[in-house]
């Protein structure tokens, strides 16, 4: 079972594709029956289907963690947020 805290901890890699195709679902189940995460389900449905509808483009470092950094506030300011790690690392 997926905690809410794992799938803060993967929606980036959720949206860029990089989990395996079971972990996909697993997530995604998560986000639609879980009352925590459900809200973010709207975002990031936006957000794929605006990743979808335009061509490939490089984001700016800095433009991807300021996204980021505005997710994670959003999440953490949630009633019954649940505990986030603090800083995820991966170069
Ligand atoms: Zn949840």
């Amino acid at each position: 079972m997926v905690e809410c805290k794992e799938i803060f901890d993967l929606l980036s890699d959720l949206i860029e594709h990089e989990l395996e195709h079971n972990q996909e679902d697993e997530i995604l189940a998560h986000l639609l029956e879980c009352e925590n995460c459900f809200p973010y389900l709207h975002t990031f449905r936006k957000t794929v289907c605006l990743c979808k509808s335009i061509a490939p483009v490089e984001v700016p470092q800095e433009v991807h963690q300021e996204f980021w950094q505005i997710i994670k506030v959003e999440i953490t300011s949630l009633p019954q947020s649940p505990g986030l790690k603090k800083s995820r690392k991966k170069s």
